[in-house]
Protein backbone atom coordinates (compact mmCIF):
# COMPACT_ATOMS: atom_id res chain seq x y z
CA UNK A 1 0.00 0.00 0.00
CA UNK A 2 2.85 2.38 1.07
CA UNK A 3 6.35 1.79 -0.14
CA UNK A 4 9.58 4.27 0.89
CA UNK A 5 12.91 4.29 -1.04
CA UNK A 6 15.64 6.41 0.77
CA UNK A 7 13.29 8.94 1.92
CA UNK A 8 15.57 12.07 2.76
CA UNK A 9 13.81 15.80 4.15
CA UNK A 10 16.30 18.26 5.39
CA UNK A 11 15.20 21.33 6.97
CA UNK A 12 17.64 23.70 5.21
CA UNK A 13 20.65 22.51 6.96
CA UNK A 14 19.22 19.96 9.35
CA UNK A 15 18.57 16.60 7.93
CA UNK A 16 15.90 15.43 9.52
CA UNK A 17 15.23 12.43 7.51
CA UNK A 18 18.81 10.67 6.79
CA UNK A 19 17.44 7.84 3.59
CA UNK A 20 14.42 5.54 4.97
CA UNK A 21 12.99 2.77 3.18
CA UNK A 22 10.16 0.46 4.38
CA UNK A 23 6.70 -1.13 3.08
CA UNK A 24 3.54 -1.05 4.12
CA UNK A 25 1.12 -3.85 3.26
CA UNK A 26 -2.87 -3.58 2.84
CA UNK A 27 -4.66 -4.27 6.08
CA UNK A 28 -1.13 -3.95 8.09
CA UNK A 29 -0.94 -1.78 11.14
CA UNK A 30 2.06 0.09 11.77
CA UNK A 31 3.45 1.80 14.84
CA UNK A 32 5.94 4.97 14.49
CA UNK A 33 7.67 5.51 17.59
CA UNK A 34 10.71 7.19 18.88
CA UNK A 35 12.38 10.25 20.60
CA UNK A 36 10.74 13.75 20.53
CA UNK A 37 12.16 15.40 17.33
CA UNK A 38 13.25 11.71 16.04
CA UNK A 39 11.90 12.80 12.92
CA UNK A 40 8.69 10.60 13.27
CA UNK A 41 5.47 13.59 12.45
CA UNK A 42 8.40 14.53 9.36
CA UNK A 43 7.67 10.73 8.20
CA UNK A 44 4.26 10.40 8.44
CA UNK A 45 3.48 13.93 6.50
CA UNK A 46 5.69 12.76 3.66
CA UNK A 47 3.15 9.69 3.06
CA UNK A 48 0.51 12.55 1.97
CA UNK A 49 3.03 15.28 1.04
CA UNK A 50 2.31 17.86 3.66
CA UNK A 51 5.93 17.81 3.52
CA UNK A 52 7.61 17.31 0.33
CA UNK A 53 10.51 15.00 0.55
CA UNK A 54 14.22 16.36 -0.22
CA UNK A 55 15.10 12.99 -2.12
CA UNK A 56 13.52 9.82 -2.46
CA UNK A 57 10.78 8.03 -3.34
CA UNK A 58 6.83 7.21 -2.47
CA UNK A 59 4.48 4.80 -3.66
CA UNK A 60 1.22 4.96 -2.26
CA UNK A 61 -1.06 2.71 -3.97
CA UNK A 62 0.44 2.64 -7.32
CA UNK A 63 1.14 5.68 -7.60
CA UNK A 64 4.44 7.63 -7.03
CA UNK A 65 3.67 10.58 -5.30
CA UNK A 66 7.21 11.74 -5.59
CA UNK A 67 6.98 12.07 -9.37
CA UNK A 68 5.73 15.64 -10.60
CA UNK A 69 3.33 13.74 -12.60
CA UNK A 70 1.49 12.36 -10.33
CA UNK A 71 -2.60 14.82 -9.10
CA UNK A 72 -1.42 14.21 -5.29
CA UNK A 73 -5.15 15.56 -4.34
CA UNK A 74 -6.22 13.03 -5.85
CA UNK A 75 -3.95 10.32 -4.04
CA UNK A 76 -4.70 12.29 -0.92
CA UNK A 77 -8.52 11.26 -0.95
CA UNK A 78 -7.22 7.50 -0.15
CA UNK A 79 -5.54 9.02 2.73
CA UNK A 80 -7.21 10.19 6.32
CA UNK A 81 -4.55 11.91 8.72
CA UNK A 82 -5.79 12.53 12.23
CA UNK A 83 -3.42 14.80 14.50
CA UNK A 84 -2.70 15.49 17.83
CA UNK A 85 -5.07 18.57 17.82
CA UNK A 86 -8.30 17.56 15.99
CA UNK A 87 -9.21 20.71 13.71
CA UNK A 88 -12.43 20.29 13.43
CA UNK A 89 -14.30 23.02 11.72
CA UNK A 90 -15.48 25.12 15.04
CA UNK A 91 -18.51 26.81 13.26
CA UNK A 92 -20.11 23.69 12.29
CA UNK A 93 -21.90 20.84 14.12
CA UNK A 94 -20.63 17.61 14.43
CA UNK A 95 -22.53 15.76 11.50
CA UNK A 96 -21.50 18.93 9.48
CA UNK A 97 -18.36 18.11 10.19
CA UNK A 98 -18.86 14.90 9.02
CA UNK A 99 -20.74 15.69 5.62
CA UNK A 100 -19.27 18.60 4.07
CA UNK A 101 -16.07 17.33 2.57
CA UNK A 102 -17.77 13.86 1.40
CA UNK A 103 -20.36 16.18 -0.45
CA UNK A 104 -17.57 19.14 -1.59
CA UNK A 105 -15.18 16.95 -2.40
CA UNK A 106 -16.42 13.62 -3.36
CA UNK A 107 -19.98 15.01 -4.83
CA UNK A 108 -21.87 12.75 -2.35
CA UNK A 109 -25.69 13.51 -1.85
CA UNK A 110 -26.66 15.58 1.49
CA UNK A 111 -28.80 12.32 2.25
CA UNK A 112 -25.98 9.95 1.55
CA UNK A 113 -23.72 12.16 3.40
CA UNK A 114 -25.79 12.05 6.48
CA UNK A 115 -26.39 8.16 6.64
CA UNK A 116 -22.52 7.89 6.01
CA UNK A 117 -21.65 10.00 8.85
CA UNK A 118 -24.33 8.85 11.26
CA UNK A 119 -23.48 5.36 11.09
CA UNK A 120 -19.94 6.52 11.78
CA UNK A 121 -20.48 8.11 14.82
CA UNK A 122 -22.52 5.44 15.95
CA UNK A 123 -19.61 3.95 15.35
CA UNK A 124 -17.54 5.89 17.39
CA UNK A 125 -19.60 6.50 20.20
CA UNK A 126 -21.46 9.71 18.75
CA UNK A 127 -24.55 8.84 17.96
CA UNK A 128 -26.07 11.18 20.12
CA UNK A 129 -23.57 14.29 19.15
CA UNK A 130 -24.64 14.52 15.33
CA UNK A 131 -26.04 18.18 16.45
CA UNK A 132 -23.68 19.54 18.98
CA UNK A 133 -20.81 21.91 17.95
CA UNK A 134 -17.18 20.83 18.81
CA UNK A 135 -16.56 23.45 22.02
CA UNK A 136 -19.84 21.33 23.23
CA UNK A 137 -17.32 17.61 23.60
CA UNK A 138 -14.66 16.48 25.54
CA UNK A 139 -11.81 15.99 24.32
CA UNK A 140 -11.57 12.85 23.59
CA UNK A 141 -15.25 13.36 22.07
CA UNK A 142 -13.34 15.46 20.00
CA UNK A 143 -10.72 13.14 18.50
CA UNK A 144 -13.10 10.46 18.24
CA UNK A 145 -15.32 13.08 15.88
CA UNK A 146 -12.35 14.02 13.97
CA UNK A 147 -11.09 10.41 13.29
CA UNK A 148 -14.87 9.69 11.75
CA UNK A 149 -14.52 13.09 9.97
CA UNK A 150 -11.47 11.37 7.95
CA UNK A 151 -13.14 7.89 7.71
CA UNK A 152 -16.11 9.91 6.18
CA UNK A 153 -13.83 10.47 3.06
CA UNK A 154 -13.70 6.30 3.14
CA UNK A 155 -9.69 6.27 2.92
CA UNK A 156 -8.21 3.72 2.55
CA UNK A 157 -4.99 4.64 4.52
CA UNK A 158 -5.23 6.28 7.76
CA UNK A 159 -2.37 8.14 9.13
CA UNK A 160 -2.28 9.06 12.76
CA UNK A 161 0.28 11.38 14.78
CA UNK A 162 0.39 11.00 18.30
CA UNK A 163 -3.74 11.20 18.61
CA UNK A 164 -3.96 11.01 21.99
CA UNK A 165 -0.99 13.28 23.25
CA UNK A 166 -3.08 16.20 23.93
CA UNK A 167 -5.50 14.23 25.79
CA UNK A 168 -6.54 13.85 29.62
CA UNK A 169 -5.44 10.13 30.60
CA UNK A 170 -9.31 9.57 31.25
CA UNK A 171 -9.83 10.07 27.84
CA UNK A 172 -7.38 8.05 26.07
CA UNK A 173 -8.56 5.03 26.36
CA UNK A 174 -11.72 5.44 24.72
CA UNK A 175 -9.94 7.01 21.77
CA UNK A 176 -7.56 4.27 21.74
CA UNK A 177 -10.31 1.89 21.48
CA UNK A 178 -12.08 3.66 18.49
CA UNK A 179 -8.90 2.80 16.63
CA UNK A 180 -8.25 -0.60 17.84
CA UNK A 181 -11.95 -0.97 16.10
CA UNK A 182 -10.46 0.24 13.16
CA UNK A 183 -7.88 -1.43 13.31
CA UNK A 184 -9.74 -5.10 13.28
CA UNK A 185 -11.49 -3.82 9.82
CA UNK A 186 -8.55 -4.49 7.83
CA UNK A 187 -7.37 -0.51 7.57
CA UNK A 188 -4.12 0.31 6.58
CA UNK A 189 -3.08 2.46 9.50
CA UNK A 190 -0.04 4.39 10.27
CA UNK A 191 0.15 5.39 13.89
CA UNK A 192 2.86 7.39 15.80
CA UNK A 193 1.99 6.87 19.29
CA UNK A 194 4.01 7.48 22.75
CA UNK A 195 1.22 4.49 23.84
CA UNK A 196 3.63 1.35 24.06
CA UNK A 197 0.23 -0.76 25.00
CA UNK A 198 -1.76 0.06 21.44
CA UNK A 199 1.46 -0.74 20.21
CA UNK A 200 2.22 -3.76 21.84
CA UNK A 201 -1.51 -4.97 21.21
CA UNK A 202 -2.74 -3.46 17.93
CA UNK A 203 0.63 -2.96 15.92
CA UNK A 204 1.56 -5.51 13.12
CA UNK A 205 4.89 -3.93 13.37
CA UNK A 206 6.87 -1.43 14.88
CA UNK A 207 9.15 1.25 13.09
CA UNK A 208 11.91 3.13 15.73
CA UNK A 209 13.14 6.41 14.55
CA UNK A 210 16.09 7.46 15.95
CA UNK A 211 17.54 10.74 14.62
CA UNK A 212 16.31 10.58 11.73
CA UNK A 213 17.48 6.84 10.96
CA UNK A 214 14.99 3.87 10.80
CA UNK A 215 16.98 1.93 13.15
CA UNK A 216 14.54 -0.82 14.14
CA UNK A 217 11.57 -2.10 11.75
CA UNK A 218 10.06 -5.48 14.00
CA UNK A 219 7.58 -7.04 14.85
CA UNK A 220 5.98 -5.64 18.88
CA UNK A 221 7.19 -9.15 19.64
CA UNK A 222 10.93 -8.88 18.93
CA UNK A 223 10.74 -4.89 18.96
CA UNK A 224 9.70 -5.14 22.78
CA UNK A 225 11.65 -8.22 24.17
CA UNK A 226 15.07 -8.33 21.60
CA UNK A 227 15.49 -5.13 20.71
CA UNK A 228 18.33 -5.48 18.10
CA UNK A 229 19.94 -1.55 18.65
CA UNK A 230 21.31 -0.14 21.71
CA UNK A 231 19.28 2.76 21.43
CA UNK A 232 16.33 0.85 21.24
CA UNK A 233 17.02 -0.80 23.97
CA UNK A 234 18.00 2.92 25.84
CA UNK A 235 14.69 4.44 25.18
CA UNK A 236 12.37 1.48 25.90
CA UNK A 237 14.16 1.68 29.60
CA UNK A 238 13.06 4.77 29.84
CA UNK A 239 9.88 4.51 28.70
CA UNK A 240 8.89 1.55 30.60
P1 LIG B 1 9.02 14.09 16.03
O1 LIG B 1 7.64 14.07 15.46
O2 LIG B 1 9.69 12.76 16.08
O3 LIG B 1 9.07 14.77 17.36
P2 LIG B 1 9.55 15.99 13.89
O4 LIG B 1 9.40 15.26 12.62
O5 LIG B 1 8.44 16.87 14.32
O6 LIG B 1 9.95 14.96 15.06
O7 LIG B 1 10.85 16.89 13.82
C1 LIG B 1 12.13 16.38 13.51
C2 LIG B 1 13.13 17.53 13.50
O8 LIG B 1 12.79 18.42 12.44
C3 LIG B 1 13.15 18.35 14.77
O9 LIG B 1 14.48 18.71 15.01
C4 LIG B 1 12.32 19.55 14.40
O10 LIG B 1 12.70 20.66 15.16
C5 LIG B 1 12.61 19.73 12.93
N1 LIG B 1 11.48 20.32 12.18
C6 LIG B 1 10.25 19.82 12.05
N2 LIG B 1 9.47 20.56 11.26
C7 LIG B 1 10.25 21.60 10.86
C8 LIG B 1 10.04 22.74 10.02
N3 LIG B 1 8.87 22.96 9.42
N4 LIG B 1 11.09 23.58 9.85
C9 LIG B 1 12.28 23.36 10.43
N5 LIG B 1 12.55 22.31 11.24
C10 LIG B 1 11.55 21.44 11.45
MG1 LIG C 1 5.79 14.66 16.17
Amino acid sequence: MIKVQNLVKHYGNLEVLKGISTQIKRGEVVSVIGPSGSGKSTFLRCMNLLEVPTSGQIWVRNDEITSKKTDITKVRQHIGMVFQHFHLFPHMTVLENLTYAPIRVKGKTKATAQQKARELLKRVGLADKEAAYPNRLSGGQKQRAAIARSLAMEPEIMLFDEPTSALDPEMVKEVLDVMKGLATTGMTMVVVTHEMGFAKEVADRICFLDQGQLIEDATPEQFFHQPSTERAKQFLEKIL
